[in-house]
């Protein structure tokens, strides 16, 4: 498995390279600016003391505080925290929002956890950290099996230390306690509104654009169905154990595949389809594919049997770096992740400006923020694109670490 580090840093010195980066700028963004890496000790419910390992890669804050998730995993390392934080600070400055790029992990198998072991375990976190974030400097949100009930108990240990009030030191929270309107659906809905975008660019008519989609859960499923009320033909949908297609020119109906799925706990078997497995899916002849799942899922084991003409990477890192060359030279265009799934950061940095301006705004007030710049951010990247003949990920990087860099101070 290849260092994620060492791969974000080839991206980093690729784009580099295209717009002339400022040595001293490029040499500064070559590592964090800051990592912490802490013990904390969980006194566990059978009274034994263990000792967690946990980080938080500070890695840009030109553009705003440092911003990204918490992630609980047992896989978690130092580099690969230091690589999700140097895409988070690409993904919020594609986007043009006033946030830097941060992540952070605990290295644990939360399953194992009592409740009440994760509450002392997520406090404990806190207590390493708390006097490198707030709402000023760095504002943490939930990632891989981190919840807005987590993000409730950190809130609650940072607002204790700190001695007052500051909720929009972390996103993701329950609407309950200051969260957004229009979070559940933001990253779906962005995701939509690139496509859209696109749409345009290739002259693609809804109404016979064929989509397909891996994952349902909060992204895939939302996408589908938003894709759907556009009027887009959405033909194959999966989760985690497969999925159903449609042949000839009919779209899947949702709501009767969504009931399938509630009443059964599977889309095995689903009416008037025809069941495929996550393999299949992806190499479906459709104009659109959206991997709205897990990450490396198109490698070079099946990149050449894709048949769609564009890849809309709703998933985090969904495309290897060897298959993304591929498809380049295959003149399939791909939307980065850092673009086409952005929608749910722009949300979560309008919940922690209603947080700072103590407001609350409607769904209808969130999206009718999203959308443009959603499009503007498309629309940039599509210029980058054009202007230096590069794909849409390298664009991406480009425009992103242009604006950055315009704001980096020496
Ligand atoms: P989720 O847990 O709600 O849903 C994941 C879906 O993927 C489920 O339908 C599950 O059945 C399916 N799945 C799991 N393993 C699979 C496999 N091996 N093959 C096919 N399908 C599989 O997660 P989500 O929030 O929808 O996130 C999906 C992806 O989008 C992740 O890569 C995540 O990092 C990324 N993302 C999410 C958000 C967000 O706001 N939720 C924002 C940006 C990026």
């Amino acid at each position: 498995m290849s260092n994620p580090f060492a791969n974000a840093m080839s991206q980093l010195d690729k784009a580099a390279k295209i717009m002339n980066l400022d040595k001293g700028i490029h040499a500064i963004l070559k590592q964090p600016d800051r990592v912490l890496t802490v013990s904390i000790p969980v006194k566990m419910d059978n009274g034994e003391v263990r000792v967690f390992t946990g980080y938080r890669s500070q890695f840009n804050n030109a553009m705003g505080p440092y911003k990204g998730g918490i992630r609980y995993h047992q896989n978690v390392s130092i580099d690969e925290v230091k690589a999700l934080s140097f895409w988070m600070m690409v993904k919020c400055a594609t986007v043009n929002i006033p946030m830097g790029g941060g992540k952070g992990g605990i290295i644990v198998d939360s399953k194992t956890l009592s409740v009440g072991e994760l509450e002392r375990l997520s406090r404990g976190y806190i207590q390493k950290i708390w006097r490198e974030i707030g709402s000023d400097k760095d504002v943490p949100a939930p990632d891989m099996y981190t919840t807005p009930t987590i993000m409730g108990w950190m809130r609650d240990e940072f607002e204790k230390l700190l001695g007052q009030a500051d909720p929009g030191v972390i996103t993701g929270k329950a609407i309950k306690d200051g969260g957004s309107e229009g979070r559940e659906t933001a990253t779906a809905q962005g995701g939509v509104y690139v496509v859209k975008e696109l749409a345009k660019k290739l002259n693609l008519n809804p109404g016979e654009t064929k989509v397909a989609i891996q994952g349902m859960g909060n992204v895939g499923g939302f996408m589908a169905k938003i894709l759907k009320s556009e009027g887009y033909s959405v033909v194959a949908i999966s989760d985690s154990k497969g999925g159903v297609v449609v042949r000839n020119n009919v779209a899947l109906d949702l709501d009767k595949v969504f009931e399938h799925k509630e009443k059964t706990g599977s889309l095995k078997d689903c009416p008037d389809t025809e069941n495929i497995t996550n393999e299949e899916l992806l190499e479906l002849p459709v104009d659109i594919l959206v991997p709205s799942a897990m990450e490396n899922q198109i490698t070079t084991e099946n990149v050449n049997n894709i048949k769609a003409k564009v890849i809309v990477e709703m998933a985090n890192g969904p495309t290897t770096p060897e298959a993304d060359e591929i498809l380049k030279e295959r003149g399939i265009i791909l939307v980065p992740d850092v673009l086409a799934n952005a929608g749910g950061v722009t949300v979560s940095c309008f919940e922690w400006e209603q947080n700072i301006k103590n407001e609350r705004w409607t769904e209808a007030e969130v999206f009718a923020k999203l959308e443009p710049m959603m499009v503007q951010a498309f629309d940039e990247v599509w210029e980058t694109k054009e202007k230096y003949s590069i794909d849409m990920r390298t664009a991406a990087f480009v425009k992103a670490i242009e604006r950055v860099a315009n704001k980096i101070r020496i």
